[in-house]
């Protein structure tokens, strides 16, 4: 996909035109390092089929899910794109709103809004809540006649489709504890209609995540279709149906669906349902995507600190570890590992493991490498999911964040330093 902006020329790897060892004798390592260009691609790759299918602004809108990378800078670049957000929680709305975020571009989802984020998600006038349960229904609704506001909403459904993931990103099976069961949407949305301070404006799905395939995808659409004809049956007009997110990226040699490709399929069944059905009549189209925004769009770069060479295995011991990058250690992630040198020496298997005390402290495994210590790497693809779960274990700063702009970057988060980590503490007497 977006592997052409971290490309090797001769020995040595770049992000865009930007050798990565710039980076890491400015900045110091772990830092993830994020391409400018590739994240506008793939963000366009959705912008650029809805266009292409006659949906302009209104017709159609992408909601970056915030939670796969929220830095401020990649919100903004977003932003100014036209993207609007999927939040899961106040903060990230309040990061939203910090990047120059459209909060009318703003959609919540969530099994677990407190009173708290949705008073402050009201008081924004967000464009529409993904509500997951009847209970939260009547909270919404509740608060929202307190405030003297209408919350949209829209009913995030459970169609029981089987994405074939990872069974921790597969969201749409029945024993998820993600949405309002299929068989029992019609009920809940009679409820909805009912209820006052709610408006009613879509159904949501959100069946997986890192899905290769568009079937599972198409599957949940046709049964939002067949929610949506019901719904409209009972005298309930939808504004909009929201379809999720979920393509997948290339890790090793996945070769996931085209987005446009997708598209284009996703928008022939509504324009042969609409013209069908409803003359024709349009309705607004959403996406949730994250992954396949920033995924590829950027890489973990990291110095080898020791070569461990035992008899049965070799450790490349690298300053990053499971608390800069948790999807090795939580999901058993793949992801690619390239030497930012390329070196004449003969390459060994490598399990490349960080500092952290626990075994589970892993970033790759078995990996032929030709290392000397002090080598940077960039473990790759590592712009969703990577910096958004870092954690401070091991009262580890957090990494640096970069972006790159040709052959210049920013530093779009700066390193945290132990002093940061244990400012919000305090020694009882
Ligand atoms: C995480 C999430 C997404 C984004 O999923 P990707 O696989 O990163 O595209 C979209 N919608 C909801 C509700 C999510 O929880």
């Amino acid at each position: 996909m977006n592997m052409a902006y971290f490309e090797r020329r001769g020995d040595v790897l770049f992000a865009e035109n930007l050798p990565l060892a710039h980076i890491a004798e400015q900045v110091g390592t772990p830092t993830y390092v994020y391409s400018r260009a590739a994240l506008t691609q793939n963000f366009l790759a959705y912008a650029n089929a809805c266009h292409s299918h006659g949906r302009a602004e209104s017709g159609a809108l992408v909601c970056y899910s915030v939670k796969s990378n929220s830095n401020l800078a990649v919100l903004n670049l977003l932003g100014k794109l036209g993207s609007g957000f999927d939040i899961v929680s106040g903060g990230e709305l309040l990061r939203v709103l910090a990047a120059g975020g459209d909060p009318r571009k703003v959609i919540f989802s969530g099994v677990g809004k407190s009173e708290d984020e949705i008073k402050l998600a009201l008081s924004h006038d967000i464009l529409c809540f993904n509500v997951e349960s009847i209970p939260e229904l009547h909270r919404l609704s509740a608060i929202a006649g307190s405030m003297h506001r209408t919350a949209r909403v829209s009913l995030r459904v459970n169609p029981d489709v089987d994405a074939k993931t990872h069974p921790y990103i597969s969201t749409g099976l029945k024993e998820n504890k993600f949405g309002i069961a299929f068989e029992d949407a019609l009920q809940a949305y009679r409820i909805a209609h009912e209820l006052p301070n709610i408006e009613v404006t879509g159904i949501d799905c959100h069946i997986g995540s890192q899905l290769l395939d568009d079937a599972p995808l198409l599957e949940a659409l046709d049964k939002v279709i067949e929610l949506a004809d019901q719904l409209h049956a009972a005298g309930i007009r939808l504004h909009h149906l929201d379809i999720g997110g979920g393509i997948g990226i290339t890790y090793d040699n996945e070769q996931p669906v085209a987005v446009a490709d997708y598209l284009a399929r996703l928008f022939k069944r509504i324009d042969h349902w609409r013209a069908d059905s409803y003359g024709g009549a349009p309705i607004s189209i959403m996406f949730e995507p994250g992954r396949s925004i920033v995924g590829n769009a950027g890489v973990l770069l990291t110095r080898v600190e020791y070569l461990k060479h035992g008899a049965s295995k070799n450790f490349a011991v690298v300053d990053a570890a499971m608390n800069d990058l948790m999807r090795p250690a939580m999901y058993e992630a793949w992801h690619g590992v390239q030497a930012v040198q390329q070196r004449d020496i003969a390459a060994r298997q490598y399990d490349v493991v960080g500092p952290v005390c626990e075994s589970g402290d892993w970033l790759a495994r078995d990996r032929a490498l030709a290392l000397e210590p002090g080598d940077l790497l960039a473990i790759m693809s590592a712009g969703a999911y990577g910096m958004t779960m870092a954690s401070n274990y091991n009262t580890r700063g957090r990494a640096a964040e970069v972006l790159v702009d040709g052959s210049s970057f920013s530093v779009i988060r700066r390193r945290e330093n132990p002093k940061d980590l244990f400012a919000l503490e305090s020694i009882v007497e």
